[in-house]
């Protein structure tokens, strides 16, 4: 068995580039050296961690447990129809990589997700969504690892339960199965999406005459580097904090107080307002506390500026909620996974 390293840092491994320290890490390249970790005696007790790009992960502290982090490669069309093309991945995949090896392929439906930072096996988790698009539009099924047993169980879209940034995986399933790969369904006649952001806009001033997914997908790389921190020179985990939901008659309500108050009706009724636009009329917008801060154009965005510790970002965050909630009545809620291990370990 793949013996694994100890007390190893994960500054490196996550886009926040928090100094935690993993009690236990390995790399996992295959199946196999999975699940004969979890099914190994002196493993099995300890607290487990998966990780991926660590793009979406706030380390509170050490970790000190075992961080079994997902280097699996392999992309696979496994079926093709005349619509449809059926490609399969596996966990350790970066997802942008497999985005391009699509565009090139001219396999249409995740051009919108170009430059996700992060890996194949973590989409599902949070059903990453960017430009008018969501993961799960483009899913279909999945191959996961239960923890406890090693057995692998196969899950349909309806069995993900996705939602909003939601998945069963970060609920109810939450710490019970290691995702091992995704098969996608794509188009091969692409349904461009360019009504949202500046997509329409970028293509313009790209001179784009005749739409294509790889237009598409250049113009949206090209607004992301234009808008969002680089977390290799700004630590960061991307959007910290979810857009809310709140009821039509709180919307109105609070719309007779703030009238240029954004809001976006959903499926079920309620509107979704922009925890940005929340959080910069708390004046929160580019302050910075110490090591931290907020990011100087996107609220949303939390960052370090070097040598931040986790805690210092997490109070950050609840210090922000709280004043939302006290000015809005809104909760608003982290979209970035909170490690927290209660207990430390001895070097
Ligand atoms: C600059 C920036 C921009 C971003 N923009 C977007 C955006 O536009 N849209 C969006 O949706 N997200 C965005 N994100 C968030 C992030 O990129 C996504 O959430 C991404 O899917 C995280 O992937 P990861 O591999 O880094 O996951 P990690 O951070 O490593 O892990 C995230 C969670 O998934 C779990 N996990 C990881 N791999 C597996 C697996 N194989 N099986 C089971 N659980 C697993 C981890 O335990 C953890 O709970 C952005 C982040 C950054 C830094």
């Amino acid at each position: 068995m793949l013996l694994p390293q100890e007390n190893i840092s994960l500054k490196d491994l996550n886009t926040f580039g928090i100094n935690a320290q993993a009690r236990y890490y390995v790399r996992i390249n295959s199946e196999e050296t999975l699940r004969d970790l979890l099914l190994c005696k002196t493993i099995q007790p300890l607290p487990k961690l998966v990780l991926g790009g660590g793009s979406n992960l706030l380390f509170l502290n050490d970790f000190p447990g075992i961080v079994l982090h997902m280097a699996t490669t392999g992309v696979a069309t496994i079926r093709e129809t005349k619509a449809d093309v059926w490609v399969k991945a596996n966990a350790g995949v970066n997802w942008h990589a497999l985005v391009l090896h699509c565009v090139a392929q001219g396999y249409a439906g995740i051009e919108n997700l170009s430059l996700i930072p992060g890996t194949v096996g973590a989409a599902p988790m949070q059903n990453i969504g960017a430009y008018g698009v969501t993961f799960s539009e483009v899913f279909d099924s999945l191959e996961a690892m239960e923890v406890c047993s090693g057995k692998i169980s196969h899950f349909s879209k309806e069995d993900c339960s996705f939602g909003y940034r939601e998945s069963i995986f970060k609920k109810e399933l939450y710490g019970q199965y290691i995702i091992l790969n995704v098969t996608l369904k794509l188009p091969k006649q692409p349904a461009f999406q360019t009504d949202y952001g500046a997509i329409q806009r970028t293509l313009a001033a790209m001179h784009v005459e005749t739409l294509s997914i790889k237009a598409i997908s250049d113009s949206v790389i090209k607004i992301r580097q234009s808008k969002l921190p680089n977390p290799k020179r700004l630590g960061n985990a991307g959007s910290f904090f979810k857009n809310p939901t709140i009821v039509q008659s709180q919307f109105l309500q609070l719309k007779k107080l703030y009238p240029d108050m954004p809001g976006y009706p959903q499926e079920d009724a309620q509107i979704k307002v922009p925890a940005a636009w929340l959080i910069e009329q708390c004046g929160w917008k580019g302050q910075r506390k110490g090591a931290v801060g907020v990011h100087k154009d996107q609220p949303l965005v939390l960052v370090n500026y070097g040598g931040g510790r986790g805690q210092e970002i997490y109070q950050l965050a609840q210090a922000i909620q709280q004043s939302v909630q006290t000015r809005f009545g809104i909760p608003i809620c982290p979209e970035v996974n909170i490690i927290q291990c209660c207990s430390s370990f001895e070097n």
